[in-house]
Formats: C-alpha cells, sequence, structure tokens
C-alpha cells in the first residue's frame, strides 16, 4: 500500500514523500493515522540537535484509526479486544528485550541500550512506516499500542503520549510514598509545576486527578498562567515580576506554613529553574526534573543545600509502555474538566509543516498538529 508522508531529510529539510506501508503480518497492526503533534524533541531533532539515520519519519504523538488488524490480533497493550475501526494510539518506545537493563531494570524501558523509538528511525527501517507523519504506519509486533474510549474524540489520543510524559514525572514524586508521615505526594499536598508548557500543564491536571490541595504554576508568559488555572493550578505565579529570592519567597508565602512544596516539578526545561526549585520545595520535600530532556545549557547550583534540606531529587525520562493506560485514564477522567483540545492550537497539513514546525519552536503552539489527510 502507498501512502504519503513527510520525512525530514536532514535537519531543517522536509520533503514529501509517497511510501509504500506493508499490509500487517502477525501480531501487527496498520493504522490510519488522523494527526501527529510536534513536540520539543521534534523541533530538536529538525534543528539538528540529534545524531539520526536520516531521512526520519516523524510523529511520536499520534493518535488514529486501526485500519487492517494482522493475522491473531485481537486485543491491545492492556488486553481489551480490538476491531478494525478502532481509535487507538501507539506507545513510540521499543525496547530490545535482549540487554543488561532490559533483563535487570524491566521497570525503566528508558534505559534499554538498543530501545527504537518511532518518529526517530529512518523511514526505511524495516520497511515499516514508523512514524506518525504518514497517512498510514505499520504498529510491529513489538510496539504496544492503546485503544481510546468509544466516546472520546480521537484527537485527544495525541495527547497520550506527553501526558504519559507528565504523569510519570508527577508519579516520581509518590516515592516512597508515605503520605501520612509527609514523604512523597498524598492527598491535599502542595505542588508546584516550573513552565505552563504542554509538559507543565499536563503535569498540573495530574495533580489536580491525584487530589493535590494546591498546584502553584510559575512561568513567565500570562496567557500560559491563565490556561494554567483552567489545567488545575490553585495559583500563578508570573517569575518575570521577580528576581531568584522574590520568586522563592512568593512561592513559599503561598504555601502552608510558608515552606514550599511538598512536591515540585522542573517543567520549563530552563536551567536556572533547577536551582530555583531545590528553593521551592519544602526541606524533606521532593524536586522531580523533567524539563531538561535535552541539553539547554548549565547552572552552577549549591549541592549543600539538597542535603541540608534532605531532599529527594529525581529525574524522569519518558515513561514505561504501561503508562499510557494511565495517561489515557486521567485523558477519559478529566476531559469534561480541563480543556484539553485548548493545546491543538495549530493545525497543519503536510504543505504546511514548516510553519507548524516555528509555532511550536517561538511557543506560540502548545501542540502544533500534523493532519496527514489534511485539516
Ligand atoms: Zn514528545
Ligand atoms: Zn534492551
Amino acid at each position: 500500500m502507498k501512502s504519503n508522508a513527510l520525512v525530514v531529510t536532514e535537519p531543517g529539510t522536509l520533503e514529501r514523500r509517497e511510501i509504500d506501508v506493508p499490509e500487517p503480518g502477525p501480531g501487527e497492526v496498520l493504522v490510519e493515522v488522523e494527526l501527529s503533534g510536534i513536540c520539543g524533541s521534534d523541533v530538536h531533532m529538525f534543528n539538528g540537535g540529534m545524531d539520526l539515520d536520516f531521512p526520519v519519519l516523524p510523529g511520536h504523538e499520534m493518535a488514529g484509526r486501526i485500519e487492517t488488524l494482522g493475522e491473531g490480533t485481537t486485543t491491545d497493550a492492556k488486553g481489551e479486544a480490538v476491531s478494525e475501526g478502532d481509535a487507538v494510539t501507539v506507545v513510540p518506545g521499543i525496547v530490545c528485550g535482549e540487554c543488561w537493563y532490559c533483563n535487570n531494570v524491566p521497570a525503566r524501558p528508558t534505559s534499554c541500550e538498543n530501545r527504537d523509538v518511532y518518529g526517530f528511525l529512518n523511514v526505511d527501517y524495516r520497511q515499516h512506516a514508523h512514524g506518525g507523519f504518514s497517512e498510514y504506519m505499520l504498529v510491529d509486533e513489538r510496539a504496544s499500542y492503546y485503544r481510546l474510549p468509544d466516546d472520546m474524540d480521537v484527537e485527544l489520543g495525541a495527547l497520550a503520549e506527553p501526558l504519559a510524559v507528565a504523569t510519570r514525572a508527577f508519579e516520581r514524586g509518590y516515592r516512597p510514598g508515605i503520605p501520612d508521615a509527609r514523604e512523597g505526594f498524598g492527598i491535599g499536598k502542595s505542588v508546584t509545576v516550573q513552565g505552563a508548557g504542554p509538559i507543565g500543564l499536563l503535569t498540573m491536571s495530574a495533580a489536580k486527578a491525584a487530589g493535590a490541595g494546591q498546584v502553584i504554576a510559575v512561568d513567565a508568559v500570562e496567557e500560559r498562567l491563565d490556561l494554567a488555572t483552567e489545567f488545575g493550578a490553585t495559583d500563578t505565579v508570573d517569575l518575570t515580576e521577580y528576581d531568584d529570592e522574590g520568586l522563592v519567597a512568593e512561592v513559599k508565602g503561598l504555601t502552608n506554613g510558608g515552606v514550599g512544596s511538598d512536591l515540585v516539578i522542573e517543567a520549563a526545561g530552563v536551567p536556572v529553574a533547577l536551582r530555583q526549585g531545590i528553593e521551592l520545595a519544602r526541606d524533606g520535600g521532593t524536586l522531580v526534573e523533567v524539563g531538561h530532556y535535552a541539553y539547554n545549557g548549565e547552572v552552577e547550583i549549591n549541592p549543600t543545600r539538597i542535603v541540608q534540606k534532605d531532599l529527594d531529587v529525581h529525574g524522569s525520562l519518558a515513561y514505561p509502555p504501561n503508562q499510557f493506560e494511565t495517561a489515557i485514564a486521567l485523558l477519559d477522567q478529566l476531559r469534561g474538566e480541563i480543556p484539553f483540545e485548548r493545546l491543538f492550537n495549530y493545525r497543519a497539513g503536510f504543505d504546511d509543516a514548516e510553519s507548524a514546525y516555528e509555532k511550536q519552536e517561538s511557543g506560540e503552539a502548545y501542540r502544533a498538529t500534523i493532519h496527514p489527510s489534511g485539516v
């Protein structure tokens, strides 16, 4: 079968191509793509920040419908029955199952030494269309995909991937997880989220779903802070109004006892935010760093503060496949309450893809989306 696709032939260059997509074999599924989000990592790739085997077929935040089920394929990764025409979203990361990490630390699949990620692979890799910037993609037998609730807008499925990033980052804050001892996160606790971009906003919605008592959003853009209140923030702080110390004083002043938040999530990806985050958490609290998925510069920190504050500091990279279950459950629970669809504020077909990348990079778009069959 032929499929219209958009590939990155080399950093900075997009090209339309007609690619071959084979019929799905046993365990495989052919999906007709409805849309794919452009992520910060896509912009990073487009700008030459990744050493990949170009030409690459992008698109790792996708949703669509099952066109054809391969022989013997009857359920999604959760074990739910699937039929042709069902709306699905695909987990882009695939592990090898053979390396030391796969054998010894399977709960952290991002450590796999031979990990493949749909959306970052050569367009001819395994003769499959492994990316969502294509009318059709073939989900191979190694990959996980999840069925979306019947009455949910298919488009929301494209948020499952960033929401998997966000919910995992949030859930990192659960550990060691004894809320009555004020360790980790618990119902009613205070959460500060630095950065109200897509990941930050989705992290706020996770905090809301989990029962946070206070969600403080910190950002430099007023419009983003306004949207944050719709994604679960109870308080907003415009960081442009303060210096480093003033910002810390302002956030701490909002918290119970003026001590800082129980859990702080750095989702801005701005180096100085990490230094601030250390101070925004209360003593004995937790700081999760998720914003710096790519190199974005460095910052001087005082390690003594981490010790003095007896802080738990966690990094969070992507997610295990079943984090999609959490993400889809959250979308399903809160879709009437949180305007998730407002993140899709720049829709593009292939012809308009370059400006979609620009809008995503400039921050004008929360999540620019590519629609292979047009908008
Ligand atoms: Zn992404
Ligand atoms: Zn592995």
